[in-house]
């Protein structure tokens, strides 16, 4: 080994957690290195995630949309086609290019970059194995960010070949249209899987073990999710547990079972999607160790500075507590950053929105019906659906509504829950309003304009405490 290379802070894993944090932390002035074994940065958002995701989401629903839903808008089309070479391709340059740029942040800010696998020596020193090649490089460090992130849970009993067997990474990348494509999980990856390959023509079916999709959300907000995406043609089977799923050559054989009468169903799929969640991603780190503790889902345990039991090494993102996100994620590394060299830092867990990229969007920030009546806390309901607002008429899109969840007494907005048109772009009125503890009262006497959809934010604001006007 060549002499330790040593850093103010060393970053383990270049995820939206870790490459903000590192960017964050030489910003501040400390002499920062970011360690990363994919080859790429961006994590698993930018390369297997949010990313391509996104890309697949808005070509598959700009090619449904002129394929069914032009004649009325007055557009004549004929013989609409989809190229999945190409829309796959559309999606590896947005990645490319986002990733690209992350590296590019890194010079700019005097980021040091090691393509390599790090792993603990002693709770200062970290080995760099490059993925590239060539001698391994010895690092210390005074303070560590672990950012190493998730990785998809595991289904018991179902092997996973990422061909016809795949997890959301296999379902980004499929090279042709599945005919008949079975999800099992009605989480939000999962549905936005299904929403993607069922409008380029894969009949789908999602499995879901609870009585309802789209876990987190509010319940009013998840049965229309469930009744829109019906009358897309995604088929639901809740209520059900998978029992087998097995590949025989080129199709996948499955068994489900309904959880309350245990009545079983066999069925074929040409591939099967496990969309089951995702746990915390610690192999190669070797933080055994240095002692790192873990809880029993394998999440490395912190306190509320992000520090370990060793209080110079600090954990965040998917690999310790909370939503699994990247806007959570990069927070927490600016946070982590600012502990480090400050002494504080931030996160507002109650005000972190959760966006589902369906069509219609699905987009929430605080709490829903149930929790605030488990927690007993009176709330008033304000709603407003789109069919009542001007521009969503004129773009021929009123799927949906905006429901405010506002304190019995106060005003003050405790939630809330949109679907709809845009409301992955509208939930961040919301979150300003969370963060700055305003009421309903304060949204609904600020002018929005005319004709937005956001004048639907404002009336349903306004429908907590007084009439709506338009509805
Ligand atoms: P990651 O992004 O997982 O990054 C961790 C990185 O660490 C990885 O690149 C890994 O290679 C590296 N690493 C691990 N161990 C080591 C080691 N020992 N040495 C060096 N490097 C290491 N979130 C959203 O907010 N919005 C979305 O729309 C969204 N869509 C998603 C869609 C899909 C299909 C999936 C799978 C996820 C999606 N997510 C979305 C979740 C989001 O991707 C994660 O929450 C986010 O990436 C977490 O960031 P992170 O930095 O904690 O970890």
């Amino acid at each position: 080994l060549a002499q330790a290379i040593k850093h103010d802070v060393v970053v383990i894993g270049g995820g939206p957690g870790g490459y903000v944090a590192a960017i964050k932390a030489a910003q501040l002035g400390l002499d920062t290195a970011c360690i990363e074994k994919r080859g790429a940065l961006g994590g698993t958002c930018l390369n297997v995630g949010c990313i391509p995701s996104k890309s697949l989401l808005n070509n598959s629903h700009l090619y449904h949309t002129i394929k069914h839903d032009t004649k009325e808008r007055g557009i004549n089309v004929a013989d609409v086609q989809i190229d999945i070479g190409q829309l796959q391709n559309a999606k590896e340059k947005s990645v490319k290019q986002l990733t690209g740029g992350i590296e590019m942040l890194f010079k700019k800010n005097g980021v040091k970059y090691y393509k390599g696998s790090g792993s603990f020596v002693d709770e200062h020193t970290i080995n760099v194995d490059p993925v590239e090649g060539g001698d391994k490089v010895e690092l210390k460090a005074d303070n560590v960010i672990i950012a190493t992130g998730s990785e998809p849970s595991p289904f018991p009993g179902i092997t996973v070949d990422e061909e016809r067997i795949v997890t959301s990474t296999g379902a980004l990348d499929l090279k042709e249209v599945p005919k008949r494509m079975a999800i099992i999980g009605g989480g939000i990856i999962g549905l936005e899987m299904a929403s993607v390959w069922s409008r380029v023509g894969s009949e789908v079916t999602i499995i879901e073990y609870r009585d309802s999709i789209g876990a987190g959300m509010d319940a009013e907000v998840a049965k229309s999710t469930q009744k829109f995406l019906t009358k897309q043609g995604l088929k639901f089977k809740c209520g059900a547990k998978v029992t087998k799923g097995e590949r025989v050559g080129e199709v996948v054989n499955i068994e489900i079972e309904t959880t309350k009468d245990g009545k079983t169903e066999q069925f074929e799929a040409d591939v099967l999607l496990v969309a089951v969640g995702r746990r915390p991603y610690t192999e190669g780190l070797n933080a055994e160790a240095i002692g790192l503790d873990f809880d029993n889902r394998g999440t490395l345990v912190i306190d509320s500075e992000y520090r370990t039991k060793h209080p110079h090494i600090r954990v965040i993102g998917d690999v310790t507590f909370g939503p699994m996100l990247a806007h959570k994620a990069e927070e927490e590394g600016i946070a982590a950053a600012e502990f480090i060299k400050k002494g504080h830092g931030h996160v507002n867990y109650g005000n972190i929105p959760s966006v589902m990229y369906t069509h219609p969007e699905v987009a929430w920030v605080g709490q829903n019906e149930q929790q605030l009546k488990e927690a007993g806390i009176k709330y008033k309901v304000g709603k407003f659906p789109f069919i009542a607002n001007s521009r969503a008429k004129t773009n021929l899109d009123t799927e949906g509504f905006v429901k405010f969840l506002a304190d019995a007494e106060t005003q003050r907005v405790l939630g809330v829950h949109i679907i709809g048109p845009n409301a992955g772009e509208m939930i961040a009125e919301a979150g300003l309003a969370l963060e700055y503890g305003a009421s309903t009262e304060d949204i609904a006497r600020v002018c929005h304009a005319h004709p937005t959809l956001s004048e639907a934010f404002k009336e349903a604001a306004l429908g907590t405490f007084d009439k709506t006007i338009n509805f």
